[in-house]
């Protein structure tokens, strides 16, 4: 089994998965389909090997280039809101970072859209994507703040990088009904926030205060 990463030997075993699975119930996530695939994703083959035997804590982890890899309760918790509507079958996701988000997303929906700024982890996440066997993921190199126009409307965007303001590109590609989760606010009062598109109109539900990294405009 020597260098099979997808093997899950000692600190990276589903006994440490599970712990991490009993402990996001614990904090309140309930969504059982959620639950079942992050108890199933090998989180640690997203981070560099130096800190596999990190990967099943529930915390933020660095992954280069001054990002994370999200706290596993945020992704349980972005992914609870968002397939919460109901019919969710095509997602947008701005923000790639590691990949774990997109593939925990692209085992409960049909088809997810990712867009990344940074090209080394854009390649890493594909790479990581292509050794779980994961197919239905479609990833861009570009500046997400402006969505990802060609696959809209989309049932759901999530966006991992926190914008001072919800970027109105974003809210134009929502289908009718669509959801979007998303972070935003200054740098040190962020907070989640769940956007519904009825028709025309949007409606906000605050939710968890949380730290994400910046989303900057531009590519990189
Ligand atoms: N869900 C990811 C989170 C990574 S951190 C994970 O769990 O690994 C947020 C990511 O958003 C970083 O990789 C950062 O480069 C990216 N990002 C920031 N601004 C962006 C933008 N305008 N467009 C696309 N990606 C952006």
């Amino acid at each position: 089994m020597a260098g099979n990463k997808l093997a899950g030997i000692g600190m990276t075993s589903q006994r440490t998965r599970d712990r991490l699975i009993a402990r996001l119930r614990d904090e309140g996530i309930e969504d059982e389909r959620a639950l079942e695939v992050m108890r199933t994703t090998p989180r640690h083959i997203f981070v560099d090997e130096a800190l596999a035997s990190r990967a099943y804590e529930d915390t933020a982890l660095p992954i280069g280039y001054g990002q994370t890899i999200s706290q596993p309760y945020i992704v349980a918790r972005m992914t609870e809101v968002l397939l919460g509507g109901g019919q969710c079958n095509k997602v947008l996701e701005i923000g790639t970072g590691s990949g774990y988000q997109t593939a925990v997303l692209a085992q409960l929906v049909d088809q997810v859209y990712s867009v990344e700024r940074i090209p080394e982890l854009h390649a890493r996440a594909r790479k990581a994507l292509a050794e779980m066997h994961i197919r239905n993921v479609r990833f861009q190199l570009s500046d997400g703040s402006w969505g990802w126009k060609q696959f809209a409307p989309y049932d759901g965007i999530i966006v991992t990088a926190a914008p001072e303001q919800v970027p109105e590109e974003l809210l134009a590609q929502l289908a009718d009904g669509g959801r979007l989760v998303i972070p935003s606010g200054s740098a040190n009062a962020q907070r989640l926030r769940l956007i519904s598109r009825n028709g025309e109109s949007f409606s906000e539900t605050l939710l968890d205060w949380v730290s994400f990294v910046p989303l900057i405009k531009g590519e990189n």
